[in-house]
């Protein structure tokens, strides 16, 4: 997240959602970010080589504090800095009020909220995984005709159909008020 000090304050610290696995499954590292550094920071970069050429750390980000601060805030990477999603331009530009865009972020991180029980329900407890990534995880596993063994079958499906719903719910509210292709970080 890049910020105004007034936004970043009011909006930012209230919101994380572009840092907690939510908006995002990963941050792509840019020219100039160094690796090893951000690595020592506590980042979860890969080392060079080890994947593509192309480096990504994954979100939720280890960097991200329970209120909603970035531990290194000042080294952050370019990323990082430079984004700014779609409710902070239109709250920037005076086109939306700031009462208004906090009752979006109280919505959609419920709405986030939703879907983690919902994952937790059907026994999927990797919180350290955006949630689009997880709810992959679950569909596969219920693909393959793995049920989860806590409930009964017809309860499990309810579960997946309601998730299903909720994920898409969500999808829709982050692409119309945060950005327009979640998961693209
Ligand atoms: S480094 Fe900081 S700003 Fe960047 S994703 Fe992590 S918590 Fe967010």
């Amino acid at each position: 997240m890049a910020t105004g000090p007034d936004l970043g304050e009011n909006l930012c610290l209230r919101c994380g959602l572009c840092c907690d696995g939510t908006l995002f499954r990963d941050v792509e590292l840019q020219p100039g970010d160094d690796a090893a550094q951000l690595r020592a920071l506590g980042l979860l970069v890969p080392v060079a080589g080890s994947a593509a050429s192309i480096r990504r750390f994954p979100q939720p980000c280890a960097a991200l504090c329970p209120d909603l601060k970035c531990r290194v805030y000042a080294d952050r990477p370019t990323r990082c800095r430079e984004f700014e999603c779609a409710l902070f331009k239109v709250v920037a530009a005076k086109r939306v009020e700031l009462p208004a865009a906090l009752k979006t972020i109280r919505q959609t991180r419920q709405q986030a909220e939703k879907v983690r029980r919902l994952l937790r329900e059907l026994g999927d407890a990797g919180e350290r995984v955006s949630l689009a990534k997880r709810f992959k995880r679950v569909k596969r596993k219920f693909d393959a005709g793995e049920v989860p063994d806590h409930l009964d079958t017809e309860t499990a499906y309810d579960r997946l159909a309601e998730l299903s719903l909720a994920v898409h719910e969500l999808d829709m509210r982050l692409r119309t008020k945060f950005h327009p292709d979640p998961g693209d970080g």
